[in-house]
């Protein structure tokens, strides 16, 4: 008892401090990540702390405070616990775009549905948040008034409780601190929805009439085709200057080094040098000239499924980068969320797509088109490997990194280089996987492809690692192409194939070749696969807003 009323004396904001300690425990226990607990527990501090200060100079609104410290700390807490079963039901955050489409367009009907699915879920948050409202409640805030208050100086304590008070107000100024206040998350989140759902509705109606698009009936299977598996993995941020296979210096890819009968596309260039600029243009009729076009063709997901292939997505990445990303995903026939960070800049490491990826290998449906869209080396690369794979990491006296300082890089730079290619070589591992797994699935006619949505510049050029449009090393992409013994290429002049210049912006008739899907969105002469593929059509090269003149 004795401590209890010691702790109950703490100066205000020992007290917030000691709030603090909620976050970190779900952190620690992977119930939040680092930037949502550490959010909330500024967030706690500084509000907590604040009415505490007031609580102690004015005792006769003891009341009062007591009521706004119960109040600020329901809200904070369950705010917490929001987050936390968010993260543990769907691996999402709460400003991901689907979350807030479903929170404000949710009927009561779907709700109810939610609570029972997430029972669990939301069962152990709830107990996490009273357990830890009612122990704080008891410590600090239903403490018996302390009689000792007013013997102290005044003064001191009004400058305290002034500071505390004006930095409350003044980190509301930093807009990622203001949107984790959730008296703010959710009206500036309803007028954001509001924008959006304009926005969305248009892209959806768009799209809903490419599926009443009169060229997709004519997408079929060719006669004779039976049983078959094509996997398509698509990269983040990997360019093929970095990779041993491509003649790196660095053994950045051995495992890959290794697979027998793997075609490496020599001359491979981006679609675009973003996410969303690359994945619309490689995965519909979307082009470099006509980028736009995806809005209202559909996307080969559909093409396939039209043709009767069951279509897999799954994918490390976060849902931040907003609509046609999860669209795609939405499309599928079956879409599985691995990334429990919700946010590419951190984020879950990639290996975490293989379970479901071995799940949908071993679905019994005859046609299969499985797609995988890992993280890759997506910044921060740091958070891409884990530290078995952490090789590159400390070396700075190879050839690469004396290289680097020859050309008066500095040690940061050659340290961000020194983590790429760590991530590189555990992509290594990832996508070496990825087809080893196909390779042990032998009876059955398979094909897998892979191809990164852009490069990355990583100090190649400057003192500058990052997405750099106007970098070689943006649009030099690796591509690969593994096929089993039943699965019969159409070209057979693999030397000469893996030559083609190619631009990936055509990736889609690329993929329904592999699928031997033809029809009105086919066209062989655009397939680089395909013994009719005509390197005319494919040129030039146009690297949208690089400046480069890339044959
Ligand atoms: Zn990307």
């Amino acid at each position: 008892m004795n401590s209890i009323a010691r702790l109950r004396k703490l100066p205000p904001a020992l007290k917030g401090l000691i709030f603090t300690f909620m976050p970190l425990a779900y952190y620690l226990f992977d119930k939040l990540n680092y930037s949502q607990a550490g959010l909330s527990a500024v967030l706690g501090f500084f509000t907590l702390t604040t009415l505490f200060y007031w609580r102690d100079i004015l005792p006769n609104k003891r009341a009062l405070f007591s009521g706004l410290l119960l109040s600020f700390l329901i809200i904070i807490l369950l705010n917490i616990g929001f987050q936390s079963t968010l993260r543990d039901a769907f691996g999402v955050q709460q400003e991901d775009v689907i979350v807030v489409q479903s929170i404000f367009s949710t009927d009561m009907a779907e709700s109810s549905e939610f609570f029972i699915q997430y029972a669990r879920y939301i069962s152990l948050n709830l107990a996490l948040f009273l357990g830890s409202l009612v122990l704080f409640w008891f410590l600090f805030v239903a403490e018996p008034p302390s009689l000792s208050v007013e013997d102290k100086p005044k003064i001191k304590r009004y400058w305290a409780a002034g500071i505390v008070t004006i930095v409350l107000l003044a980190i509301h100024f930093n807009p990622t601190l203001r949107k984790s206040n959730p008296l703010f998350y959710f009206p500036e989140n309803y007028l954001r929805w509001q924008a959006d759902l304009e926005e969305a509705k248009q892209l959806y109606a768009h799209l809903a009439a490419t599926n009443s698009d009169e060229t997709l009936n004519s997408m079929v299977v060719s006669e004779g085709v039976g049983r078959r598996t094509v996997v398509v993995v698509i990269g983040e941020s990997d360019t093929r200057n970095d990779w041993s296979l491509y003649g790196y210096e660095r053994e950045t890819t051995p495992l890959l080094e290794k697979v027998d009968g793997l075609i490496v596309f020599e001359d491979v260039i981006a679609a675009d040098a973003s996410t969303i600029g690359s994945i619309t243009r490689m995965l519909t009729p979307a082009t470099v000239e006509q980028g736009e076009l995806w809005k209202e063709k559909p996307s080969v997901v559909v093409m396939a499924q039209r043709a009767g292939y069951k279509v897999y997505w799954v994918t490390n990445q976060g849902t931040e980068g907003r609509g046609i990303v999860s669209i795609l995903a939405g499309q599928a026939d079956r879409a599985v969320f691995t990334n429990r960070g919700g946010s590419r800049l951190e984020g879950t490491l990639d290996e975490a797509v293989l379970d479901p990826y071995r799940a949908a290998l071993n679905d019994p449906a005859e046609k299969k088109l499985i797609f995988v869209h890992i993280l890759g080396s997506h910044p921060s690369y740091n958070y891409r490997y884990p530290r078995t794979h952490a090789v590159f990491e400390k070396l700075y006296d190879d050839a690469v990194a004396e290289r680097l300082a020859s050309q008066g890089r500095s040690m940061w730079e050659i340290t961000f280089r020194n983590m790429y290619d760590s991530a590189i070589y555990y992509q290594d591992y990832i996508l070496s996987q990825l087809v080893n797994e196909l390779i042990d699935h032998p009876n059955e006619p398979a094909a897998w492809l892979y191809i990164s949505d852009h490069g990355q510049d990583v100090a190649h050029n400057s003192d500058f690692s990052g997405h750099n449009r106007r970098a070689k090393e943006m649009w030099e992409v690796p591509m690969l192409l593994w096929s089993n013994d039943h699965y019969e290429l159409p070209v057979s002049d693999i030397a000469a194939l893996k030559k083609r210049p190619y631009q990936a912006d055509d990736l889609e008739h690329a993929i329904l070749g592999l699928l031997d899907i033809e029809g009105g969105y086919y066209d062989s002469g655009l397939d680089i696969f395909s013994a009719d593929y005509d390197l005319g059509r494919n040129f030039p090269r146009h690297l949208r807003g690089s400046g480069l003149d890339y044959r």
